[in-house]
């Protein structure tokens, strides 16, 4: 197959051929990303679950419904957002990605932040926030915060998963950081 000319297209190409980690033995599909290649804010989760592997693509499960639902209410559609994950390959029965996997498919995550240059950044929980802002400390502390990042802003925020297992008041923090990602992208 001929190597695509679209440098994101490339390197999604590149990563479904990808075995760098032990998670390529388990996957059923790669879940590269999804979205717009250029767009101003770019979501980066933790990596796929059941669904998302089955479909190859980010966030289309209970908590990408959620997902989708947090990001039309501050009127934008998947559409016009860039969605990513931090492994690229589903973690077995929904286990936590180890270190070993996470160094291993980090460069894909460096090279499509670097494609897609978003404006504003958003990580949905702890592994997308701690791999990004090299920090240890934990997503209940740092959600709804702005940090610089790169050129522009990372704003860490609960992971929709999160929100479903923890409802009501976690729901009520989602959507006011959502507020705050739509400020920020409007400033
Ligand atoms: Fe490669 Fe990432 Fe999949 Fe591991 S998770 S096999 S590093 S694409």
């Amino acid at each position: 197959m001929a190597t695509p000319t679209d440098p994101l297209a490339a390197l999604a190409a590149r990563a479904h051929d990808c075995r760098a980690c032990g998670l390529a033995a388990t996957r059923t599909n790669v879940v590269f990303g999804v979205g717009d290649p250029r767009a101003p804010l770019m979501f980066v989760g933790e990596g796929p679950g059941e669904q998302e592997d089955l479909q190859g693509e980010p966030f289309v499960g209970r908590a990408g419904r959620l997902l989708t639902t947090l990001i039309e209410g501050i009127g934008l559609t998947r559409e016009d957002v860039y969605i990513a994950n931090v492994v690229k390959c589903r973690p077995p029965g929904n286990r936590n990605p180890a270190p070993d996997e996470i160094a291993a498919c980090a460069p894909f995550l460096e090279e499509q932040l670097d494609l897609v240059e978003p404006r504003v950044v958003v990580t949905l929980g702890n592994f997308a926030t701690k791999l990004l802002l090299d920090t240890k400390v934990g997503i209940t502390k740092l959600r709804g915060q702005t940090f610089p990042y790169r050129d522009g802003v990372l704003i860490p925020v609960l992971h929709p998963s999160a929100v479903l297992r923890n409802g009501g008041a976690a729901l009520a923090q989602a959507r006011a950081d959502f507020v705050t990602i739509k400020r920020t992208l409007a400033a």
